[in-house]
């Protein structure tokens, strides 16, 4: 509930009495929030984003709010006591959140794992989605240090003509996909939003939906997307460490942490289906990395209401080039990462790709994973010509798909090879508000 009240300045004796029952109206409120398990911080949370939404701001404009050192202190001053109160609610906050990901829940992680768990079940059911990436093009203008597609790296660039296209659905159908992923650098030229328009009208005729992993657009140039027959964008912010972003990405268009933070809200104006996002785990602390992903898509949730959101939690891994993480995050990290997640939102798809390895995960994926990728080629061309020397990282789990599908079956769970949701709606959305 938000009030708006006319007050003359200097209040009259009537304004300051309705001053007064209004703070006492405030006071009793908060107590009985706090008392059913709401965090003060959390109303505030709140507060700001109704505010946000009524003058149209961006999540830039709203994380203005958050400082990034602020937040990490406040995650690791979190005790036992608020991961067990977290863990015993049913509601969770972004101050439950915090607790989720700090180091005193690396304790409770057995508990976590058996909540997330059901909770995934609760939500999913005994199914694993699958998807595959059709990498189009490894052309790129950036400059992202840690990445085998960076513009100074002498690699053979390739941009598939719709011939080679039609060739690797080919080969991608063959092996039983449903959805596909279109993986591209980021050259306007080359795989811009022209390019794109072509293929995905191309291609959407032999799959049930149709994703894309590509630059980010304006507003007009996703509608035309959506029209064509894109479903979903991902888009990942690699750190939302604003101060530090540059050091990883000092050159090319994606060196402007503004445009390409506020990439999720251009989305939801043009009405997308589904957007994904990320951080690149290693870079940045990922503990506060977590909590502003989760502040990301709280933020989304509430003012793109309509849109799904999927979360995929890349970690760093070799390339041919040189870049070693300051921040590496474990397989206990990860797997706390991917609990915290599921446990503070239950409807959010969560993705494990193939740079992570064949035992992590056929050991982690049912604690809260709903969608993976199978049998993965990182490369232009790599299904049907079976390119292998010009991925964009190093796939650690080359299993077939059939070997995945059959690892998951094995658990007791079933394979989805489309997108159902958008099977059994069969709706595409309006565009947002202009
Ligand atoms: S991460 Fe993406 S944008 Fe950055 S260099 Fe690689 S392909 Fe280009």
């Amino acid at each position: 509930m938000y009030l708006n009240i006319g007050v003359k300045n200097p209040p009259s004796q009537h304004d300051r009495k309705q001053i007064g029952i209004l703070t006492i109206c405030v006071v009793i409120c908060t107590k009985v929030a706090d008392q059913n398990g709401f965090h003060s911080t959390e109303y505030e949370i709140t507060a700001q984003l109704s505010k946000a939404e009524r003058q149209m701001e961006t999540f830039y404009d709203f994380k203005q709010q958050f400082d990034w050192n602020t937040v990490r202190d406040s995650i690791m001053s979190k005790t036992q006591n608020d991961v067990i109160a977290a863990l015993s609610k049913q509601k969770r906050t972004l101050e439950d959140f915090k607790a989720l990901v700090s180091p005193e829940a690396d304790s409770q992680l057995e508990e976590m794992a058996k909540i997330s768990h059901y909770l995934t079940r609760k939500r999913f059911g005994n199914t694993i989605q699958f998807y595959v990436p059709l990498y189009l093009s490894n052309a790129c203008t950036n400059q992202c240090v840690y990445c085998g597609f960076n513009t100074s790296n002498k690699v053979l660039r390739v941009t598939l003509s719709p011939t080679q296209v039609l060739d690797e659905v080919k080969a991608i159908k063959d092996l039983g996909f449903g959805h596909i992923l279109l993986v591209t650098g980021e050259h306007p030229a080359q795989s811009g939003f022209e390019y794109m328009n072509e293929i995905v009208a191309l291609i959407r005729p032999h799959f049930h939906s149709v994703s894309a992993e590509i630059a980010p657009m304006q507003v007009n140039e996703y509608v035309g997307l959506i029209h064509e027959g894109l479903d979903a964008v991902y888009i990942y912010q690699e750190t939302y460490h604003e101060a530090n972003y540059s050091t990883y990405h000092p050159g090319g268009k994606k060196a402007d942490f503004r445009y390409r933070l506020e990439t999720p809200d251009r989305l939801g104006m043009a009405g997308i289906y589904k957007t994904g996002l990320g951080f690149l785990v290693g870079l940045e602390d990922w503990r506060t990395e977590a909590f502003f992903a989760a502040l990301h898509i709280h933020y989304l949730e509430k003012k793109y209401w309509r849109t799904r959101y999927s979360l995929s939690l890349p970690r760093l891994r070799p390339y041919a080039g040189q870049f070693a993480p300051k921040h590496p995050a474990t397989d206990r990290n990860l797997l706390q990462l991917i609990l915290a997640f599921r446990i503070y939102n239950e409807e959010l798809e969560l993705s494990l790709s193939t740079r992570e390895t064949p035992t992590f995960r056929n050991n982690i994926f049912s604690l809260g994973i709903t969608l993976m990728s199978a049998g993965s080629k990182t490369t232009p061309g790599g299904y049907a010509n079976k390119i292998n020397d010009l991925e964009q990282f190093s796939v650690s789990d080359d299993r077939t798909a059939q070997e995945v599908k059959d690892m998951v079956k094995s658990h007791g769970y079933e394979v989805v090879w489309k997108d159902w949701d958008q099977c059994i709606t069969n709706q595409k959305h309006q565009p947002y508000a202009e």
